[in-house]
């Protein structure tokens, strides 16, 4: 009878989650040409932009994102800069003192929808548009667009003329429409952190002078005429040349490129499907990077085959010159870095294709979705390139602790631009992030995980996934009810707190009395040593998971009753001598996020020792 009934819950479950997946999402087609005046750093673009509308709204109003008006003195990036705590040293009061020639602006000129003039509203780095015509549901639209603009000096991100000499990294550059999705406009103004774009085809057309080498999201169509080593073919430009370069990219949220009169242009082949291209100056970097590129290449292998395929034939990763930034087949990083620090950020930002390039959630809501998921995801990769070294997880899952026990820390549900500091931002998003799938892999098991982040790819890739969605998929992958873990570890700051209350001979076998002292229950693992060299695992399933893990990391374990998650205790009892045990340690592979470690083992450890050793596990 228990069967016929699961077996009925999860037919019911799988229809209505494939119904999910397959939810509406808006389309977008650009079409732009750009000619740039690299004397005055400014530029003239058209666009022409397809909207289709496949939500079930009527829209009256578009929106669209103007990110470079963020680089002038009195913008709201500016004055959050100036007024958080702990302000970005790249950025601190910077922006206020920009000159007119050293701010970016975007300024509309024209505007039609389907060809007739339309009132709009520049509102900091956002216009309004209010339309004449209303979008209606399964609709397709044209707006035809006229701007005018300037590069800033480089603050973040976007700019010229940045600390490493790099004449133009050009992110954020054109007007770009603003997300319409299952909750609505996400018409966000632009603080500093994260992006939420439509997904789409680009077509771009730049001009600029030859002397330039050009990296971009999207493939070259005329490599022929560019040269710049995009062509097997030499091809020389005379001085003052003007080029027009013309890349098609499909299947993506944003365009991102970058342009230098030094750059070196290298081309590594991951395989027959796929080149990766890096562009960097020549001057003392060549030797750093020639090292980094073969591990690039190692990077995309090892994600390919973990998390799914990069589906482009083209990823480039461009010296920017300031920090590292994520964009769909392409990343900004700094060059001028050490070896690991340089094949560090490019691992980061390459893994960035997966999480948000291809599973495009909004970033502004679910950072630790993105950055968070990339940092796990960086943690096995280096510990794949750089075997000898420590898990680089445990570090990570150590600056989550740390940040709990500065009390600065708020929950992963924030708006990613609404952190009170800059430090609970990123650390909740990179580390605490990282720390969700970490852990989650304890609570489900190494291999439901893997194949779960496999599923997760596959059927959410060029969509926008939520946490919800992230969790059903978990979900049907290990038959185990996990919404108490989203909602404690996502929804609020309640920590993990485990130990062992007392351990007493009872006759020939040992009582173990083990607390929760934290407010967010888990599942346990608990390692007892003997004398003699055995070791065996005691598995007590958090009672509301409805369910075990199954997972074969220990030579032997036992699997105890469920543990109901308001009991504070939880005894049990080993047909062991309390004189044979050596050990008894809580969370042995030390998954679990346990901000007390010092009460997690007996005979208990004293305050300073180092941790014990994970047994089997990495
Ligand atoms: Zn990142």
């Amino acid at each position: 009878m228990k069967v016929k009934l699961l077996v009925l819950f999860l037919a019911s479950v799988t229809i209505s989650v494939s119904a999910q997946s397959n939810r509406w999402q808006q389309r977008v087609k650009y079409q732009m040409n750009v000619d740039f005046d690299a004397v005055k750093h400014q530029y003239k673009g058209t666009q022409k932009l397809t909207y289709t509308n496949n939500s079930p709204d009527t829209l009256g109003k578009v929106f669209y994102h103007l990110y470079l008006n963020a680089f002038q003195p009195g913008s709201q990036m500016d004055v959050r800069s100036r007024t958080i705590s702990d302000p970005d040293s790249r950025v601190k009061d910077r922006i206020s003192k920009l000159s007119p020639s050293e701010i970016g602006y975007e300024r509309i000129t024209s505007l039609k929808h389907n060809g007739k003039p339309v009132i709009y509203k520049e509102v900091g780095t956002i216009l309004e548009v209010t339309l004449n015509e209303k979008i209606l549901p399964g609709t397709q639209h044209t707006f035809d667009l006229e701007f005018d603009a300037q590069v800033p000096v480089q603050i973040r991100r976007t700019g010229r003329d940045n600390s490493e000499g790099i004449d133009y990294s050009m992110a954020q550059w054109y007007p770009k429409l603003c997300e319409y999705d299952y909750e609505g406009w996400h018409a966000n103004p632009y603080i500093a952190r994260e992006f939420y774009g439509v997904w789409g085809d680009f077509d771009v057309k730049l001009t600029l002078d030859a002397s330039y080498t050009v990296a971009a999201t999207g493939y070259l169509q005329n490599p022929d005429k560019i040269g710049h080593g995009y062509s097997k073919k030499e091809v020389k430009h005379k001085a003052g040349d003007k080029l027009t370069w013309h890349f098609i990219a499909p299947e993506v949220h944003d365009f991102m490129w970058a342009a230098d009169r030094g750059y070196q242009h290298d081309i590594l082949k991951v395989d027959d499907n796929l080149d990766m291209h890096f562009f960097y100056q020549t001057d003392t970097l060549a030797s750093v990077w020639k090292e980094m590129e073969p591990l690039a290449v190692r990077c995309f292998k090892i994600m390919n085959e973990k998390f799914g395929r990069y589906p482009y034939k083209q990823y480039s990763v461009v010296q920017g010159g300031d920090g590292g930034m994520e964009y769909p087949m392409a990343t900004l990083i700094t060059g001028r870095l050490n070896l690991p620090a340089l094949i560090s950020v490019t691992v980061h930002e390459s893994i960035h294709s997966w999480f948000q390039g291809l599973l495009g959630t909004n970033e502004s809501k679910y950072s630790w979705m993105d950055e968070g998921f990339t940092t796990y995801a960086q943690n096995l990769v280096m510990a794949e390139l750089f075997p000898s070294k420590s898990d680089p997880q445990r570090s990570t899952t150590q600056s989550y602790i740390n940040l709990v026990k500065s009390g600065l820390e708020e929950p992963l549900t924030t708006h990613a631009d609404h952190y009170n500091t800059n430090r609970a931002y990123s650390v909740a998003s990179y580390s605490k992030g990282a720390v969700f799938l970490n852990q989650l892999g304890n609570i489900i098991g190494k291999d439901k995980l893997e194949s779960g982040m496999k599923r997760y790819f596959n059927e959410w890739k060029y969509k926008h996934p939520n946490p919800t969605d992230l969790k059903r998929i978990m979900e049907k992958e290990s038959g185990l009810e996990l919404d108490w873990y989203w909602e404690d570890f996502v929804g609020t700051t309640k920590t993990i707190d485990y130990g062992i209350k007392e351990v007493v001979a009872s006759g020939s076998n040992t009582d173990i009395v083990l607390e929760r002292k934290g407010q967010m229950p888990m599942p346990l693992d608990v390692v007892v040593s003997y004398k003699d060299g055995t070791q065996e695992n005691f598995y007590i399933p958090l009672e509301m998971m409805r369910g075990e893990k199954s997972e074969n990391l220990y030579t032997k374990t036992t699997l105890l009753s469920d543990w109901g998650w308001t009991y504070p205790e939880y005894s049990f009892s080993i047909g062991r001598n309390l004189a044979d045990i050596q050990r008894i340690v809580i969370d042995p592979s030390q998954r679990m996020a346990d901000v007390n470690a010092e009460n997690n083992s007996y005979p208990s450890i004293i305050k300073g020792s180092p941790r014990l050793k994970a047994e089997k596990v990495r």
